[in-house]
């Protein structure tokens, strides 16, 4: 009889010799079904504690069901599309991914399509295949001395960044949480986004698909790349605007592109990309390698092993790990500190490097939660909504070398809940608070030395401007053409006709080119976007 404590159900032909941490552990019994419409499979899966998947199993809530020892999930790679996250976690089921292995066979895909771009080597191959010699039509451009403009320098990024400088390549950098040190490190210099794209000659995009990626390359971004530059993603479909680098192409504005990834994947055969010029189409090969696969499977084995056998959910992209009472008393302060994160986020100056929250109120047990909500509040902005949760949020700040630190502070007597971040970024200082009035309705209280009033809905624009007359109205008047709603304006100053504050919460969205809007005015000297809601 096996003296195995912990079942784990492995299937969709994850590579079984990579699963080390789980077969050499006495605890652990490993059952291998790579087929899991096998009647075999649903049988197994009524006894398993953990089951490892990769992107084929669909596991929905009926899977689950038949899965009443469940308790973790593990997808070998990064997307969990095909995991119901919020059914895994209405029945206790913690959700990890392998996000780290994937990252050499996907920067040298990058590399792979960098080259092949600007050597026209996919063209080129077609054209001697139908018979030509045009040897005169394939003249391309060297890598050496050119300018390698990064979007997301994180892993990938930062591994594509050496590999460019390898070819003689500067490589500049736009990432909000990339710091000096970690740009030198990676032979990189940081620059503003609008720097990325106006002085690349390639683009390569390596970000998490957010809010604030959405469309990042877009027509207007296209048109202020240099006449004759290339962009590649090899990240998230989504990132780009198809249609719009469609065009780019056909006019001839860029030189090439090339794409792994896609808005709707697969592709759609009428899709505008099929027909446009000098553009390599690759069906989402980033992670396929047999190396990358044997590195997800290892990488998900120890998780799996580490959630079962020590309780680490660090890793696991669901486990709320509050529910119940906890959180329907501590509901409205843990909304609000996750605004406050994302505010932070978006208004610190520079990436953040340390961050004191503190806590006034009602609550002995408020302050931890309260953290680890701010803490997802600024994650989710950088890695992606899925990417962070109570349980990790706090290991993941730690990785990005953000210093966070708690501090209960006495009750206040004006305010029933009061959190309050003070936070070190890298070109200043930052401080923002919140609070919550009878009846835990939040407010925004206060934007460094200004002290304001405002609830929290929608999308929240901050402005620094010059304390004179008639700016709301134009605000207002540009806000109001865009059809904005405006919820609450609250213009806040430190002396009369100095600078200024303005916080204004509107409904819904508020778009890049009304941020721009906002800032061609003369008294606007700062203006930030946070979605709230
Ligand atoms: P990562 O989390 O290590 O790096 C992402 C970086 O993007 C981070 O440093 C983050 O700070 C930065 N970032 C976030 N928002 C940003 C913004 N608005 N502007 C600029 N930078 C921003 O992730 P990674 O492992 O390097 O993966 C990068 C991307 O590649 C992800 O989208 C991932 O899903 C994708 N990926 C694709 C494939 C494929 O098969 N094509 C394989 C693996 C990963």
């Amino acid at each position: 009889m096996s003296k195995a404590q912990y079942t784990v159900l492995v299937t969709d032909k994850v590579s079984g010799g990579a699963l080390d941490a789980l077969t050499s552990d006495d605890r652990f019994e490993v059952v291998q079904i790579n087929d899991s419409k096998d009647p075999s499979f649903a049988e197994a899966l009524k006894t398993a504690n953990g089951l490892i998947v990769r992107s084929a199993t669909k596991v929905k809530a009926p899977m689950l069901d038949g899965a009443p020892e469940l308790r973790v999930v593990g997808r070998a790679g990064v997307g969990v599309d095909n995991i119901d996250l919020v059914a895994a976690t209405a029945r206790g089921v913690a959700v990890l991914n392998a996000p780290a292995g994937n990252t050499v066979s996907t920067a040298e895909l990058t590399m792979a399509l960098i080259l092949a771009m600007v050597r026209g080597v996919a063209e080129a191959d077609a054209s001697v295949r139908s018979g030509e010699w045009a040897r005169s039509r394939f003249k391309g451009a060297e890598l050496r001395g050119r300018t390698l403009g990064l979007i997301g320098a994180g892993r990938i990024g930062g591994t594509v960044a050496r590999r460019c400088k390898a070819f003689g390549m500067d490589v500049i950098a736009y990432d909000p949480y990339l710091t000096d040190e970690r740009a030198s490190e990676m032979g990189a210099e940081r620059a503003a986004l609008d720097d990325v794209i106006a002085k690349a000659d390639i683009i390569s995009l390596h970000v998490p698909l957010t809010d604030e990626t959405k469309g990042l390359i877009s027509k207007d971004s296209l048109a202020r790349m240099k006449k004759g530059s290339y962009v590649v993603n090899v990240s998230r479909g989504g990132v780009v605007d198809e249609p719009a680098l469609a065009e780019a192409l056909t006019s001839g504005h860029l030189a090439g592109a090339a794409l792994d990834v896609y808005e709707n994947e697969p592709l759609e055969a009428d899709s505008p990309l099929r027909q446009a010029p000098n553009l390599i189409l690759t069906p989402h090969l980033g992670a396929s390698t047999s190396e990358a696969q044997e590195l997800v499977a290892s990488e998900i084995a120890e998780a799996v092993r580490a959630a079962l056998a020590d309780g680490d959910l660090t890793r696991a992209l669901n486990a709320p790990a509050i529910g119940g009472e906890t959180l329907r008393k501590l509901g409205p302060l843990l909304e609000l500190a996750s605004g406050l994160g994302k505010m932070a986020c978006a208004m610190a100056p520079g990436g953040i490097q340390a961050m004191e929250v503190r806590y006034a109120g009602g609550s002995d047990e408020a302050l931890k939660p309260v953290t680890a909500y701010v803490l997802m509040g600024l994650l989710k902005r950088v890695l992606g909504e899925e990417q962070v949760n109570f349980v990790s949020a706090g290991h993941l700040a730690e990785q990005r070398g953000i210093q966070v630190a708690r501090t209960q502070l006495s009750r206040r007597s004006d305010y029933a809940e009061y959190v309050e971040l003070v936070i070190k970024a890298e070109r200043g200082d930052l401080r923002i608070a919140g609070a919550l009035l009878g009846e835990g309705h939040p407010r925004i209280v206060r934007i460094d030395d200004y002290y304001v009033d405002i609830v929290p809905t929608g999308s929240l624009v901050v402005l620094k401007n010059k304390d004179v007359p008639g700016v709301i109205g134009r605000v207002g008047t540009i806000l109001g053409e865009q059809k904005i709603n405006i919820a609450g304006y609250h213009q806040a100053r430190l002396s009369k006709g100095g600078d200024a504050l303005a916080a204004i919460s509107v409904d819904g969205d508020v778009d890049s080119s009304v941020r721009e809007a906002l800032l061609e005015l003369p008294e606007v000297s700062a203006a930030v976007v946070v979605r709230l809601a």
